[in-house]
């Protein structure tokens, strides 16, 4: 039996704090369908996260079997979660790349029940919701209604007793919704089913009971039950022992991470989110930190769990792949369209960084007992050219080579699609390399320290892509120049035909330099203005010859005791390096000004207020 006793819940974000749930109490019986209704906004989902452990209350208290939970520690709450509740989301969160069968294995995959075992209840779980004859294909294979029984059978393989469905068929058409409820009904036969919805004719025709959510209070429950005049009300159930339900906590974070619009909004390559992603994302989220502990440190740096200062609801672009989200057949000679764009972008919004980091850096709810690792990247782009300038100065970050063929450089981090099309060689380094020193064998020299010193990551096979050599300055870099002037003018590409041959002694002689990316502007007295000087040949030569060296601090390689590596071959500088930068920033001129008159344009000489006006003027 479930109880929940005057339980309060807010959330604060950086501006004001919103009542979730506002005094409620409601108990549940072991066996029963209610049904959730209630406005967007109304608690729902935070009712339900918060009867399946997923979310704490502020106060109040949930009573599982007559016990209170005010004194459950998170291992209490993992038991709990893991032994008795299984999760079904509108957005069925299955893994795209895996079968159907796997996605529901997976949910056994770190109980400790044997690959064969876990295979049979998982096929077992499929013919019960009618999927016996789909489970090799991928989700994307599936219609929403068939997703929708994959993301149950899942929910059941742990034979929970209390599922709790949010909004299962809220991307569904009507036929198949119908069906969905069905399935629902049936499994309520022997537990508690709680489903939020936002369909009242559903929640009418097939639930036991239904409440009703308004501003975060029950304002209405067509069956309520007092378990204080319930005399069968005794305490002889035993926890049953089941295996842990993985995925379903996954599941749950992913909902939290990605489907909070416009609050913790995570981002990261479709393509990247591996097993071991999610796990990170999980442990983060759900505080279930056994399950790390048990997964490779290594493969885990690989898929760090990012948060950007836009972020973009993967589910979103996920569900663009498949044929979900209330997608209706059209009529025969018409075609309609699929706003999956306006869906995403709709769904981008901004994170607070700032407010983020002052969390994480006063304890951040202790969470360093949950990563490895936090980094901080900065918005900062080294400027770093080749020290030979006798055949002109070349900047080899950020790399200019392909700026002919209209796809320059990345110059901002921040930016899904730019990152991927990157032709840097150069990176930034983990803040804390002993994470990741295990997994390279240093061939010369040793890991950089200093803000001024780089390392080169070779390949596994003790390679490095004659790109490098380019950048490096070991091949010359106008044959590389060559090449993409005759690709832009279609002409034939002259190859270069031999292949160097390098010792480590070369690859540390090579030294770098470092400009101040301030120092590209230099003040005009006649106009009283900044202006970008980085085009003059002379100003250039002259600031890379007088810059900073970059030298090489050593050379590492992958020693193939893991499979996963976290970086990828190029030349890496410290994370000191972007702090030298900022603090060198600071103490520039021009950057004084702009800070000690914040709302005058330094480039132009007038004021942002009198440019917003008068943009006319701006040349
Ligand atoms: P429902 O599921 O009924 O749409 P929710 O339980 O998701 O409602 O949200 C209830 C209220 O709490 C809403 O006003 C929502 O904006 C707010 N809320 C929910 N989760 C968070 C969160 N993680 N951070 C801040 N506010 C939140
Ligand atoms: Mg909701």
């Amino acid at each position: 039996m479930l109880q929940l006793s005057n339980i309060s819940k807010s959330y604060t974000t950086a501006d004001f704090t919103q009542k979730a749930l506002d005094d409620v109490s409601i108990a549940f019986r072991d066996n029963e369908f209610v049904a959730i209704l209630g406005p967007s906004g109304s608690g729902k989902t935070t009712m339900l996260n918060i009867v399946g452990g997923l979310d704490h209350y502020d106060s109040g208290d949930l009573i599982i079997d007559d016990v209170s939970t005010r004194q459950y520690q998170d291992r209490d709450w993992d038991t709990y979660r893991n032994n008795r509740i299984g999760f079904v989301f509108q957005s069925y969160n299955l893994i795209p790349h895996q079968s159907v069968l796997a996605n529901v294995e997976l949910a056994l995959t770190l109980s400790g029940v044997s690959p064969n075992e876990r295979r049979e209840r998982a096929k077992a779980a499929l013919v019960e919701v009618g999927l016996g004859d789909h489970i090799h294909k991928r989700p994307n294979q599936l219609s929403g209604g068939q997703m929708q029984r994959v993301a149950i059978a899942r929910a059941l393989i742990n034979d929970p007793e209390i599922l709790l469905a949010d909004e299962p068929t809220g991307a569904l058409d009507s036929t198949t919704s119908l069906q969905i409820m069905s399935l629902l009904t049936e499994i309520a036969d022997d537990r508690l089913v709680v489903m939020v919805t936002h369909n009242p004719e559903l929640a009418e025709q097939y639930a036991n009971r239904v409440v009703n959510l308004r501003d975060g209070r029950v304002v209405s429950d067509t069956n309520p039950f007092d378990p204080a005049a319930d005399d069968l009300n005794h305490n002889d159930k035993q926890v049953r022992r089941t295996s842990m339900s993985f995925l379903t906590a996954m599941a749950l974070s992913f909902n939290n991470l990605m489907t909070k619009k416009g609050r913790t909004l995570m981002t990261a390559f479709a393509g990247s989110i591996g097993i071991m992603g999610i796990a990170a994302i999980l442990a983060l989220a759900t505080g279930v930190n056994d399950y790390v502990k048990s997964i490779e440190e290594d493969t885990l740096s690989v898929y760090p769990l990012t948060i950007q200062s836009q972020g973009v609801d993967m589910t979103a672009m996920l569900a663009m792949s498949s044929n979900v989200s209330g997608d209706v057949d059209a009529e025969d000679g018409e075609v309609h369209e699929i706003r999956a764009m306006n869906r995403m972008f709709s769904s981008i919004a901004s994170n607070d960084l700032a407010a983020l980091k002052a969390y994480l850096d006063d304890d951040g709810g202790n969470v360093d007992d949950y990563v490895n690792s936090i980094q901080y990247s900065y918005n900062v782009t080294p400027q770093i050219f080749n020290a030979d300038t006798t055949n002109g100065v070349r900047q080899v970050n950020p790399d200019s080579t392909f700026s002919a063929l209209g796809f320059g450089s990345a110059q901002t981090s921040n930016n899904l699609m730019a990152a991927g099309m990157s032709t840097n060689v150069f990176e930034q380094l983990v803040d804390d390399t002993s994470l990741i020193e295990p997994q390279y064998d240093v061939v010369a020299g040793r890991w950089p320290t200093d803000y001024n010193e780089v390392v080169v990551v070779l390949t596994q096979s003790g390679g490095m892509s004659d790109f490098m050599a380019y950048a490096m300055g070991l091949r010359d870099p106008a044959e590389l120049d060559a090449m993409v002037q005759q690709m832009v003018n279609e002409e034939e590409i002259i190859l270069p035909a031999d292949t160097l041959d390098l010792s480590y002694e070369d690859i540390m002689k090579v030294s770098f330099k470092l400009v101040n990316a301030a120092d590209y502007f230099a003040y005009d007295q006649t106009y009283n203005v900044w202006t970008d000087k980085s085009g003059d040949a002379d100003h250039l030569r002259n600031l890379v010859e007088s810059g900073d060296v970059l030298r090489v601090s050593g050379i590492v390689q992958p020693n193939g005791a893991t499979r996963a590596t976290a970086l990828s071959p190029g030349i890496y500088y410290t994370p000191a390096l972007t702090t030298h930068l900022i603090d060198q920033a600071l103490t520039t001129e021009i950057v004084q000004k702009q800070l000690a008159d914040p709302g005058l344009n330094v480039f132009s000489g007038r004021t942002f207020a009198d440019e917003a006006e008068n943009p006319q003027e701006s040349d």
